[in-house]
């Protein structure tokens, strides 16, 4: 296990845009702000989504496309850096107009209404390295 200390930086209510891709409104936010690590929820609508469910076989992701309208009902994540960059990595649980859910690596969702929490990590930098044992980038030891 690779631990590593933080310390609490600012912390972020944000409501984000109509008609705005999710995924990349957070990393503008974490962009623009200087953000380099952080833990965020998100509850809202979307009016459409892409999740994925990675095959630890073949070692990649497997789309579910969402083409309606849909209940953000939770969604949790965390920021760090990749190739230098704030990256965001993002899971949802989706519930339809039954309450029926649906779940798993959120790639993007157009956002109806969604609201943003976010809290700032300070410390050093967290990296995501390439990890051939999974073949995700995961939290390397620089
Ligand atoms: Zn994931």
């Amino acid at each position: 296990m690779k631990v590593r200390n933080f310390e609490q930086g600012r912390c972020f209510l944000a409501r984000l845009d109509l008609d705005t891709e999710i995924i990349s409104q957070i990393a503008d936010l974490a962009k623009r702000e200087g953000i380099k690590t952080g833990v965020f929820s998100v509850i809202g609508a979307l009016k459409r989504a892409e999740l994925a469910y990675y095959d630890q076989t073949a070692q990649e992701y497997r789309t579910i496309p969402v083409e309606r309208p849909i209940e953000l009902a939770s969604c949790s994540g965390n920021i760090s850096l990749r190739d230098g960059q704030p990256f965001v990595h993002a899971h949802a649980v989706l519930a339809d107009s039954e309450g029926r859910i649906i779940g798993g690596h959120l790639m993007k969702g157009d956002v109806f209404a969604a609201e943003l929490y976010l809290q700032e990590l300070l410390g050093e930098r967290l990296i995501r390295e390439h990890d051939p044992a999974t073949g995700l980038y995961l939290w390397g030891d620089r």
